[in-house]
Formats: structure tokens, sequence, C-alpha cells
């Protein structure tokens, strides 16, 4: 049984709380291990060693040594590679394909692209002219923003984990994370890759725990953390902007989402509307448990999403394909898992259209013209993304600046260069992360004027 431990300042412990929780596989419903629960005074340990990192070798490291260390972290977790794989397969229970291919690497690459990113920062510089006619220089440094609290989800726990502590240590903070209650299991094997490169102690520190009254709160109410990235649903983002409201601390925030893909008929796929239904159906049922499909990450979330599946039903829903629980093979009858669903039929307002269920599901529904598609997609409070296939060039460009979301993807889904804004418009999130854009978040930008 693996034990998921604490890692403060360079050392993994159990804390002093002396309360512990499972972490169960949610492909079968087995127990993985005890996963330590932190309270108040992990997470002021934790702050404690975070400060004092800031004030040590950390604080004084150039931007070269910082970059050539991302790039030692990206390696150690390329070593480790199959203890990362089976880690998150264990905690998500999603494919190994889509671990090896897809969320590991990821992590690692999240480092190597933010040690490039760090070397090539400029910033700005005015001269401007005095009275006295002798002028002065204006120009703009970069410092790190100090201890930053990172809260993660549980879906692709490394990628999105990492995706945030990379610019924060390469920008040359120190972090504290508290990954999802779910998922414990990258986060913490992430402190063993820091110490075996080299990581001074402090800069990374993990404590495990739930949210409200637990670890999450903690850290985020904590007076010592200077800065929050949080990754979750719009709802814990609230509750957690409130917290960051005391002594004004900025927060970079990647909430819920309700996204909308728009086919037009143009788009290069052969299809009529009956034959794209026809073919989504048939891929949804071809998807296979544990081959290349995943479960819902536990019980109650699959209740949860079996309950938005009977309001579709209750709403008028028809149900094209799915609906409710798959047969898996024996050995699996203890996971959380849920058939991919699809509906037609519902009304605009349908509560299954317009909340996010955070399942595999979707809603599909016909248009007449681009105006009525455009406004549809923007019919919602979240706006994260949107997909638009069509095989017409101006069209792609016109819908994609109408569509009110962060990132548009035409006639693809999920291709991500780290270098671009990544990020949610209206209740999808706060900022934009990814390149130099992370930089507005993990760095204080201050200007220092010059008489000369
Ligand atoms: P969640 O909000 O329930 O939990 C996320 C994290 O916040 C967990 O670590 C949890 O312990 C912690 N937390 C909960 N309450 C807290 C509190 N009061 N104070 C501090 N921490 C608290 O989200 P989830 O169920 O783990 O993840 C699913 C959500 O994440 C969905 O809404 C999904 O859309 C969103 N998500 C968004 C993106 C994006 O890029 N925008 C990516 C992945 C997931």
């Amino acid at each position: 049984m693996t034990e998921f431990l604490h890692f403060i300042d360079g050392a993994f412990t159990s804390g002093t709380t002396g309360k512990s929780f499972e972490n169960r596989r949610p492909n079968d419903g087995s127990l993985i291990g005890m996963v330590s629960e932190g309270g108040k005074a992990e997470i002021d340990a934790a702050v404690a060693a975070a400060r004092a990192a800031m004030r040590g070798p950390w604080a004084t490291m150039g931007v070269e040594d910082r970059s050539d260390l991302m790039r030692a972290i990206a390696d150690g977790i390329t070593r480790r590679f199959k203890d990362f794989v089976e880690a998150e397969m264990a905690d998500t229970g999603q494919p190994r394909a889509m671990m090896e291919h897809a969320f590991i690497p990821r992590g690692a690459a999240n480092f190597k692209a933010f040690a490039d990113v760090i070397k090539g920062v400029s910033t700005e510089s005015f001269q401007m002219e005095t009275p006295d006619g002798r002028g002065a220089l204006n120009y703009a440094i970069r410092k790190p923003k100090g201890v930053i609290g990172v809260i993660c989800p549980w879906n692709a726990p490394l990628l999105l984990m990492t995706w945030k502590v990379a610019p924060a240590l390469a920008c040359g903070n120190a972090v504290i994370v508290k990954p999802s209650e779910e998922t414990p299991g990258t986060a913490t094997l992430l402190g063993e890759v820091m110490n075996e490169v080299g990581v001074p102690k402090g800069v990374y520190n993990v404590v495990h725990g739930f949210g409200p009254d637990s670890a999450g709160a903690f850290l985020t109410e904590h007076a010592g953390v200077d800065a929050i990235t949080f990754t979750g649903e719009t709802r814990t983002g609230t509750a957690i902007m409130q917290s960051a409201a005391h002594g004004l601390r900025d927060v970079s925030f990647e909430l819920g989402g309700k996204n909308s893909a728009i086919v037009f008929a143009d788009a290069d796929l052969d299809v009529t509307l009956d034959r794209f239904i026809a073919e989504l159906k048939a891929r949804a049922e071809s998807l296979q448990p544990g081959v290349n499909f995943g479960p819902l990450i536990s019980q109650e979330h699959r209740e949860k999403v079996l309950s938005y599946y009977a309001k579709a039903v209750a709403e008028g829903a028809t149900v094209v394909t799915g609906g409710g629980i798959p047969e898996v093979p024996a050995e699996l009858g203890g996971g959380s898992w849920i058939q991919p669903t699809i509906w037609t039929g519902l009304a605009d307002n349908a509560t299954a259209v317009t909340d996010e269920i955070f399942g595999p599901c979707c809603h599909i529904r016909p248009f007449d013209s681009e105006d009525e598609v455009i406004g549809l997609a923007n019919d919602t409070e979240y706006g994260l993304s949107t997909a638009i296939f069509t095989s017409n060039l101006s069209r792609a460009h016109r819908v994609a600046a109408a569509v009110d979301v962060g990132i548009t993807w035409v006639n693809s889904w999920f291709l991500r260069d780290l270098r671009t804004p990544f990020g949610g418009s209206k209740h999808s999130g706060i900022g934009r992360e990814g390149g130099v854009h992370s930089l507005e978040f993990y760095t204080e930008l201050r200007n220092i004027c010059v008489k000369l």
C-alpha cells in the first residue's frame, strides 16, 4: 500500500494532524493507499519553508542556472516516466496510451517550455525629457512574486499542476501545491524528482488535504502566500477569490466550462446532420472501458453526472446513445464507469444544456445561420473554448472572433502550443497563462527611473 506524504522543506512527512484519508483507483475501486491530511500546522510549515527558500540561494540564482534546473526537472520526470505513468493511471484510471503519449510527456514539456521562455524575456524602457534638459531613463525589471499557492483539480493532474509550477519556479518563486484529494500521486512523486535534481529545499512543497476547512482553504487564507493560481470549479474559484481578497493577493484562475463545437455543413467531414449523429454514435459506442476511455474520478462524481443524465431525460431529451452505466469486465465492477452519452431534442435552457456536467456527454442541435449559432455558443455564463469545423476560411475567422471564449480551435481540438495564451473568458477564468503571458502573473514588473 502506498503512503502519500506531504513534501515540506525538501522532506516527506505525515505531518502532525494524525489524520489520513483513502485514495482509491477509480477503475476498480481498490485501495491505492492512505493520504496524509494536512492542517494549519502543515500549511504554516510549508509557508515558512517557502519564505525561507525565497531568502536563500534560490533568490540569487541566475536565469541561466534556473533555466538549466527546469530542464533537469523535465529530464527527471522523463527518467521516472514509468513511475509517473503508473501513479497517474492508478489515481485517474485513464488509459495507458493517454498517459504515455499525452499527459506525462506534457508534464516534462511544461518545464522545458518555461526553461526557454525565461531566457528570452525582454522588458520595456523609455527615455524621457526633464526640465533641466538632461533627461531620464525608465526601465523595467521583473521580480518573482514570492510564495505561490497552487491548487489543482483531478483531471490531468501532472499536466495541470506543472502548467503552474513550471512557470512559477522558472520565474524564481517558491510554491506550495495542494493537489486534488482524488489524485495525490504525481505531485508527491515530483517531490522526489525535485530532490534528485537539486532544487533547493522549500522551493517546491506539497500539502495534501481537502478544500473547505482543510489544507486548500488554509493555504488560500494564509497571509504568507503572495498569490494563488487555481484550476477547478467556478464555485470554488469564487470561494478562493474571497480568501485572496484578504491581503489583496493576486489570482490566476482556470475554471469551469460549457464548450461548444460548431460544425458547419461545409465542414470537411463528409456528413449531413443525420449521418453526423450516426457517426458520432458509432464512435461513442466503439469506446472500450479501460482501453480507450477511462472512468469518472469517483463514485460521488458518477452520481452527479448520472443525475444530469436523468435530468436530461426528464427534460425531454432523446437519448441517441448511453445514458447509464456500461457493462464492464468483472474486475472493473467496483469502478466509477459511465456511458458516453449523446442527446438530441433538448430546449436551449434545459439544465443539461446550460450546466457544466464534466462528464462524457453532449447535446446535438441543428442551426440555420452563422448569426444563430454564434448566439447559441455565447448563450452561456462560461467562455473557455470552442471548436469550429468549416472549410470556409473567411467564416472560420469571422465566427472565431465572434464567439466569446479564451481559446478557439478551427478544424481541430486541443492542439496546444505552450507559447500561446491559455485561459477562459466570462466565468471560465481570470488571466492568461502560457509563454510570456505567464510572466504577468508569476512576476512583478517594476519600473526604475534613472535621472541622467
Ligand atoms: P474543484 O473546484 O472541486 O476542486 C479543485 C481543487 O480545489 C481541489 O484540490 C480541491 O480540494 C480544492 N478546493 C475545493 N474547495 C476549496 C476551497 N474552498 N479552498 C481552497 N481549495 C479548495 O474542482 P474538481 O472537481 O477537482 O475539477 C473539476 C473542475 O475543474 C471542472 O469545473 C473543470 O471545468 C475545471 N477544470 C478547468 C480547466 C481549465 O483549463 N479551465 C482544466 C481542468 C479542469
